[in-house]
């Protein structure tokens, strides 16, 4: 089930008066039998919506204001059936404020050999009116994702349907609300950042709350409330025999129910999409909520540890963008490594907070001491991920903008058991190698924080940094570290120069 299904994207097809009302008629009627094509795809997670087509200047700028305070409306997809001549273009580009997908394709997928004439090659102009409506995109340095094909085709509906559960996400990226449990860990500097040119750049609010906040919540949870959700761990984990009623940690597994009862509520009382705690910044609570922030993830919110506000907004943007597709995501750190050259890989895994999301199986619930923080023993779900193609994502704040980093992984089994690991772990293969793909997130300046996902591919991050318009990088099979230098070094150029461009 998808949650967005309200959500709609604008099919917008370019044409001009030049061509006649027969001709205006067919286009008309050929845009919407290609809007229907793709709402009947099943592919796509939100509604296409017909628009009439627009043929001077006027109704450019009308329809495309109209998708900007269309609140249902999360971005448009515009067409060149015919030649639109694109200065009439102009000024509603430059007023649209949704993401915009140019969908270079044309109504029939084969040219009728033995029928084509003239009439017909008036008719089907995408190939040059495309090229006329993507030069003026162009020069007003504008982002948006270009898809060519025949909008039959499975791959074309593919890249569509990505760019449209891009902009889901990007949706709930404007005015998401992270809620900050304390501050960051003192002295770390990746996790921190500008969180006006966030708020800018993402529309994220981030507001810090005193853990005492939190604490008052905690208080009101009632032993009622605690009791039937640890009736529900039970039946979804395998609970170790002395976290069970009458053992010796049972009640520190209570303890994390109630902090799980209290933030949600917390978070739903102030319209929170993701939160932060600091293992530093716990007056008030005797754990560090582990259990409690798995459960939380689980639910779909975002999570950073140690404050970390950014990977916290990242993760709830991209369960957003994966609803209803196979695979789970989860805040992560690259903790551990395998340096056997023979067979190297990482071990990521965090303090506590892994989603139970990526499971393999059946987690268990398990209390251990935490060994930092001088914190009671906390509660936490122990497992090993599902293994296949996944990859990191981090966004770093390089002070002058934002960066978004993937690399792309091979999730695969752990090479041996791990009997003693209290925590939930992931074991993967960095692309292109360890030590490539390590050196080249290290130059990028990639946090050991980052967001862990099995559902989504690399191409969600590349469409939602152009909609964000920030800095994106990959780090996957093809890279080369030399080359990965340059283009960091690149981009420092134009980075310093693109705001001076934009029209
Ligand atoms: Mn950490």
């Amino acid at each position: 089930m998808i949650s967005s299904q309200k959500k709609t994207v604008w099919f917008i097809t370019g044409s001009q008066h030049l061509y006649g009302p027969a001709t205006l008629k067919q286009v008309d009627e050929d845009s919407a039998i290609i809007v229907q094509g793709l709402n009947n795809s099943g592919k796509l997670p939100v509604d296409v919506v017909f628009k009439p087509v627009v043929k001077t200047p006027d109704e450019i700028l009308d329809v495309c204001i109209k998708a900007g305070s269309d609140t249902d409306c999360i971005g448009v997809i515009t067409w060149m059936h015919t030649f639109s001549p694109a200065k009439m273009w102009i000024a509603g580009l430059k007023a649209l404020q949704k993401p915009c997908l140019h969908l270079h394709t044309q109504f029939n997928r084969d040219l009728p050999w033995s029928e084509i004439d003239m009439d017909y090659m008036n008719l089907h102009q995408s190939a040059h009116g495309g090229r006329e409506y993507g030069f003026i995109n162009t020069r007003l340095r504008k982002n948006r994702k270009v898809v060519v094909g025949h909008w039959k085709d499975e791959k074309v509906q593919e890249q569509i349907a990505v760019w449209c559960r891009t902009a889901i996400g990007w949706n709930e990226s404007q005015g998401l609300k992270v809620a900050r449990f304390g501050d960051n860990m003192r002295e770390v500097a990746v996790t921190e950042g500008d969180k006006v040119e966030a708020q800018i750049k993402f529309g994220w609010q981030v507001a810090a709350y005193g853990v005492g906040d939190l604490v008052a919540y905690v208080d009101k949870v009632t032993d009622d409330e605690v009791t039937a959700l640890y009736k529900e761990y039970e039946q979804l984990y395998d609970v170790a025999g002395n976290c069970k009623p009458g053992g010796e940690y049972h009640e520190n597994v209570l303890i994390q129910a109630r902090y799980e009862i209290a933030m949600k509520r917390f978070m739903e009382d102030g319209g929170f999409g993701a939160f932060t705690t600091n293992f530093e910044n716990l007056t008030g609570l005797s754990q560090l909520p582990g259990l409690a922030s798995q459960r939380l993830m689980a639910a779909g919110y975002g999570f950073g540890a140690e404050g970390d506000w950014k990977q916290a907004a990242m993760l709830r943007i991209i369960k957003k963008m994966s609803e209803g597709i196979k695979g789970g995501s989860s805040f992560m750190e690259d903790y551990t490594y395998h340096l056997d050259p023979a067979n190297e890989g990482v071990l990521g895994a965090h303090m506590l907070e892994i989603c139970p999301s990526i499971a393999a199986k059946k987690p268990r619930l398990e209390v251990h001491p935490l060994g930092i923080g001088g914190k009671d023993a906390p509660a936490r779900l122990v497992f090993e991920s599902e293994t296949g193609d996944a990859m990191n994502v981090t966004l770093i704040d390089m002070g002058n903008r934002f960066r978004l980093i993937v690399n792309t992984l091979d999730v695969i089994e752990p090479l041996a058991a791990l009997p003693k690991l209290p925590v939930a772990s992931a074991f993967w293969k960095t692309h292109p190698n360890l030590a490539d793909g390590a050196a080249a997130w290290i130059y990028a300046g990639g946090t050991h924080h980052s967001v862990f996902t099995l559902a989504l591919t690399p191409d969600y991050i590349e469409n939602l940094a152009e909609m964000a318009d920030v800095e994106f990088v990959i780090i996957d099979k093809n890279t080369n570290v030399t080359q990965f230098k340059k283009e960091l070094r690149w981009n420092e150029i134009y980075y310093m120069l693109n705001g001076s461009l934009k029209a």
